[in-house]
């Protein structure tokens, strides 16, 4: 993002009335966060399990606990940024009515913004849920559970599988998510498209 940039959007912010923040892997990498997806990123290294093949064999989903857990001290440690900050402000003083993530880190919640103000695309690696079910569970005890038996636990309401609160390759986009997602850049009319940067806002003036 050039100086120039900046400038544009700074005006952009102060003209609009509605803004929309979008955000993607960019603002969480200077937290410490990999980008999954970029050349050299983890999913370059190791083939990201595909939704059909966690439900349908036992063994990719002790894999994918595996490296959920592998991965725990990287994603308990972090903490937001500038970045996160700026947009928790944004929100704060109702100069955005929402933050739309592709993230999966929880850091917006973290660096303040209102659950109901974040609408995740991708889920939430942060807790899991019950594929049957819905209901949420919390990590500790599933990797506990996991590091004694070696298998994770059912849903302790239905018996159903568990899996983190994601949307894995092959799985189908969150219906509420999307609408939520639409309906709030929907009532946003021109974008500033700064996709080179961490935060494509959409805004209107
Ligand atoms: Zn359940």
């Amino acid at each position: 993002m050039t100086t120039a940039d900046i400038e544009d959007l700074a005006e952009l912010l102060a003209a609009a009335e509605r803004v929309v923040v979008f955000t993607g892997a960019g603002i969480s990498t200077e937290s410490g966060i990999p980008d999954f997806r970029s050349p050299g990123g983890i999913w370059t290294k190791m083939a990201p399990i595909e939704f059909q093949d966690f439900i349908g064999s036992a063994d990719m989903r002790k894999e994918a606990w595996r490296r959920r857990f592998a991965m725990e001290e990287m994603f308990a440690s972090v903490a937001p940024n500038a970045g996160h900050k700026a947009v928790a402000e944004l929100v704060a003083r109702g100069r955005a009515s929402h933050v739309i993530t592709q993230n999966i880190d929880n850091l917006h919640q973290d660096s303040g913004v209102p659950e109901d103000r974040i609408i995740e695309l991708h889920g939430n690696t942060r807790y899991a849920k019950c594929l049957d079910c819905g209901a949420r569970a919390e990590l500790s005890p599933i990797r506990s559970h996991f590091e004694k038996t070696g298998e994770p636990p059912d849903c302790q309401f239905c018996a159903g599988m568990l899996k983190t609160a994601t949307i894995s390759f092959g799985q189908s986009m969150p219906e509420i998510e999307m609408a939520r997602a639409e309906s709030a850049t929907r009532a946003c009319a021109t974008s500033f498209d700064c996709t080179a940067s961490a935060v494509p806002l959409f805004c209107s003036s």
